[in-house]
């Protein structure tokens, strides 16, 4: 999708956006050194407001440490950047993508013990990442034919550039057969995640996700929804799901900040419960847009007010 916004944030100013460019001998582009983030603002009741910024600033800076990459910006400065991005820009809701690169450090694998990163932050519009009827009719999807990262490889807790490798292979040929987005198996055949979406699936009331040992990023939303299904009196189990168990639930749904809530209708051809939003989806994904309008009960920090 094309991105439009007028003002960039690059390396502690905004600039028009066409200005925002880095040279072609960046270490990024040649070895996949960046680590980012994508964050919600949203419309609420109280104004424009960023979901859970400082724990995906805290998430940024944590991928960055697993890298040893040098962000030259405190946590507070970028926290301000994201608000400045969307205020400058006059945007009431966005999506907001912060990246931390290895610049234009020269050439050699390994950089500099004081080589400092690049950072930048773009927000702009971003309806439905899987569609606008997807929320309700739900979307299809299937599992893939590539696993997803193996442990103590690339590691999958760092939102890192390189780790989109992977999703682009999963993403595409989901796309090649049809669906809308695939599902991808960790190392051990249990079930992982999406190409860029957390997983959820329910039966018999029951809630059940992935661990973190099943090569996840741990979403912000995951664990939104984590918190919400216990508030709603859910029981929530993150335990090892098997392929089949997609096959048997009453409902499955995907979850991601860009994603936001989204049921699965059919997984490998098959459908799933009534083949429709199920119930328990809905109540989640009522509670989950009830926080921006002030009807569902929230920590005071998830809502960030942009000015
Ligand atoms: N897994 C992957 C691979 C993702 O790219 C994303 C989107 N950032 C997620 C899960 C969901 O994470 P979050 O809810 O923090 O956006």
């Amino acid at each position: 999708a094309k991105v439009n916004a007028e003002q960039i944030w690059f390396n502690g100013e905004l600039m028009p956006w066409q200005n925002a460019t880095v040279h072609v001998m960046s270490h990024a582009l040649h070895y996949g050194s960046s680590v980012f983030e994508g964050i919600r603002a949203y419309n609420t009741h109280k104004g424009t407001c960023i979901f859970r910024l400082e724990e995906h600033i805290d998430r940024l800076f944590d991928s960055a440490k697993i890298y040893r990459m040098n962000i030259p910006f405190t946590r507070e400065e970028v926290m301000q950047a994201c608000r400045d991005s969307v205020a400058e820009n006059g945007l009431n809701s966005a999506y907001l993508r912060p990246l931390a690169f290895l610049g234009d450090i020269g050439m050699g694998l390994r950089p500099a013990d004081d080589a400092k990163a690049d950072l930048m932050v773009a927000a702009f519009s971003w309806e439905a990442y899987l569609g606008a009827d997807a929320m309700e009719n739900g979307v299809n999807v299937g599992v893939s034919s590539w696993n997803r990262i193996a442990p103590n490889t690339i590691p999958t807790a760092a939102k890192a550039g390189g780790n989109y490798l992977s999703s682009q292979l999963i993403s595409r040929e989901a796309a090649r057969h049809g669906y809308t987005e695939g599902i991808a198996l960790d190392v051990n055949n249990y079930v992982s995640e999406g190409a860029g979406q957390n997983l959820f699936l329910i039966r018999k009331g029951i809630i059940y996700t992935p661990p973190g040992s099943c090569s996840i990023l741990p979403g912000l939303t995951r664990d939104t929804v984590i918190t919400l299904a216990k508030q709603m009196g859910y029981e929530v189990r993150e335990e090892l799901i098997a392929r089949e168990a997609l096959y048997l639930a009453d409902e499955f749904f995907m979850c991601g900040t860009a994603t936001e809530i989204v049921p699965v209708s059919t997984v490998d051809g098959m459908q799933v419960g009534c083949g429709k939003r199920g119930e328990i989806t809905k109540k989640i994904q009522d509670a989950f847009f009830g926080m921006f309008d002030g009807t569902t009960e929230i920590a005071d920090n998830w809502l960030d007010p942009v000015k």
